[in-house]
Formats: C-alpha cells, structure tokens, sequence
C-alpha cells in the first residue's frame, strides 16, 4: 500500500510555482494576482480562504480577500464581481460558496468571466472541460488528477466508481477519470444519494473517488484488494483532545481500508492540499492566457 501524499505533493507543486513567479519577477513581468470574495463568517469558508490566501503569500503571488457583509444585497455582489471582471490586475478570483441564502449562487456564477473563473465552475469552463478544450478545472478533481498524474497512478481500462455527484467534485472527477487523456480514460460509474447497489459497484472498482462528506461510510468489505481509493470528504467532528476542539474526517474508515489499497489519499494531507495548489495553478495559467508580456506595476 502505498500512501498518495497531498501533503508533499502539494508542497513540490508549490515549490515549481515560486520558481515560476521568481522567472517573472526577474523579467520584469507581472506576478499572478488571485482574489477571493468571501461574503458573512461562515467557519468553513473563513478557513479555506484563509488557507488560499496565504498559500498564494507563501509562493509569491499577490493576492486580496475581499471580505463582505453576510447582509450584502445580490445586486451589491454582482457589481464586486463585474469590477473584478474589468481589473486588469487581477488576473483571476473566486467567490467562496457557498452565499447567503438570499443570493442566487448561479447568478453570480455566471457573472465571473470565465478567462478569470479559476475555480472552474462556468458552464464555458465545464461544458470545454467536457470537450476536452482548453479551461479552467475545477481545483479539487484537477488536484486528484495531478497525484494521479504524479504517482504514475494507472487508470486506462480501469473501472472508476465515483461516490457523489456534486457540481464541484463528483461530477467533474467522472467526467475527467472518462476523458481521452492521462490520467483518464477510466470505464466510470457515477455513484450517487439514488444508487441502490452501491457495495456491488464498489466491490468491482479499480479505483474508487469518495465525495459525500459522510465520516466513515466507505468500508473495507466495500473495497477489493489491490484499489485506488482517493477520499474527498472532510467533516469536523468534535474532538476535545485537539486544541481546535475538532478533528476532520475522511469519507473512508482509513484504518481497515489502507491495507487492502494499492494506494490510498488519507484525511487531512491527501486531497485538500491538492485543491489549493490547483486553484494557485490555475491563476498562474490565467495571468499566462492574458498574455505572458504583461509588464509589472
Ligand atoms: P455535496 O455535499 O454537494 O454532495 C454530496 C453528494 O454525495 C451528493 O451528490 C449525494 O448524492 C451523494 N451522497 C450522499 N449520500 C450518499 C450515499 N449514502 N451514497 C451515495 N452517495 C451519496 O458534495 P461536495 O460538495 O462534493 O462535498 C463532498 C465532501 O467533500 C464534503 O465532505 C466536502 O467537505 C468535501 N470536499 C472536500 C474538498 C477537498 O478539497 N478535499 C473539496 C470540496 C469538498
């Protein structure tokens, strides 16, 4: 068995992007310029901007959070992100989901012009990711493809099942694991709340993608000797020992599971870490699109 590290990964990853702006920045060009939009104080989304921002710090990209008013009105955000859109500066942003339940998240989706949408998520960028034309990937299937790609992880021929069909992850991840490209070219199975025989799918998975946010639901009398297993989740669970109070858990009973893998992401350090070097990824490629001559300012 052998542990697919996010954790090391991510940082190698990191390393390549502060050489890069480093390049930059020795020509005189333009360093890549990520903002975050974060609107209310939701714990979840304070940390996780929080961990983009200062990840962009650390590599040496510039980078803004523009942290807004919960009471904000639709039509207040729709302006921030047209700004966005015209600042020539900003080379790519996100707004962090999910939006008080009085903005309409699709709206503003479609708001971000997709040369700028680093996280992926307009149609423009999904429907030419199904295409296989050029776009932005969303961050965290792109990230498990890059420690698939990484590890030499084989998935061609593969059976692929994908537990979770979000529009972020489960979805995205069957399309890119079914795509002519490598890693990809998987025979993928798109497992979901409906799906009634689950454990008959899974037993037969090369290669399992766990992406339903349910501690320990994926066991090892669900998993075949010799599989891929790549585990999404990530749910806090009170844990009084840890000085945070909560610890985080994994979709998978990593325990049981691990000895039957032949690789194996662990919760926390596997998945995470690659989403957010893939969104840093993503905004380098962005500032490269616009146009590699842009000068500093
Ligand atoms: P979501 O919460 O939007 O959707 C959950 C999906 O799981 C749904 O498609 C649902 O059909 C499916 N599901 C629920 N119960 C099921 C069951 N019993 N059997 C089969 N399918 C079932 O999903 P999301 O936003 O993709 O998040 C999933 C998990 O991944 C969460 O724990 C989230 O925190 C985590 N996450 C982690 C990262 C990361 O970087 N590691 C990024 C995004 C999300």
């Amino acid at each position: 068995m052998q542990i697919l590290d996010g954790k090391s990964t991510a940082l190698a990853v990191r390393e390549e992007l502060k050489k890069a702006v480093e390049d930059r920045k020795s020509k005189g060009q333009k360093i890549p310029h990520l903002v975050a939009v974060l609107v209310g104080n939701d714990g979840g989304s304070l940390t996780y901007v929080g961990a983009k921002v200062k990840a962009c710090k650390e590599i040496g990209f510039d980078s803004t959070l523009i942290h807004l008013s919960e009471n904000i009105s639709e039509k207040e955000l729709l302006e921030q992100v047209e700004k966005l859109n015209k600042d020539s500066d900003v080379d790519g942003f996100i707004v962090q989901l999910p939006l008080p339940k009085h903005i309409d998240e699709k709206k503003i989706t479609l708001a971000i012009d997709p040369k700028k949408d680093v996280d992926g998520f307009h149609p423009n960028n999904l429907g030419n990711m199904v295409l296989n034309l050029p776009c932005f990937l969303p961050a965290t299937p792109a990230g498990m493809m890059e420690l698939l790609r990484r590890y030499e992880v084989e998935t061609a021929g593969k059976h692929c099942v994908v537990i979770g069909r979000s529009h972020i992850v489960g979805s995205p991840m069957s399309i890119l694991m079914a795509r002519n490209t490598s890693p990809g070219n998987a025979t993928v199975t798109l497992a979901h709340s409906r799906t009634k025989n689950l454990k008959e799918l899974t037993l037969q998975a090369d290669i399992i993608v766990s992406a339903i946010g349910q501690p320990n639901f994926l066991t090892a009398d669900m998993v075949k000797e010799g599989a891929v297993v790549l585990d999404v989740g990530i749910t806090r669970v009170e844990d009084s020992s840890k000085k945070s109070g909560y610890k985080l858990l994994g979709d998978v009973d990593f325990e049981q599971v691990a000895p039957k893998c032949s690789f194996i992401t662990p919760v926390p350090g596997g998945v995470g870490p690659m989403t957010i070097v893939s969104l840093m990824m993503n905004t380098l490629k962005a500032m490269e699109l616009r146009g590699d001559n842009l000068s500093a300012n």
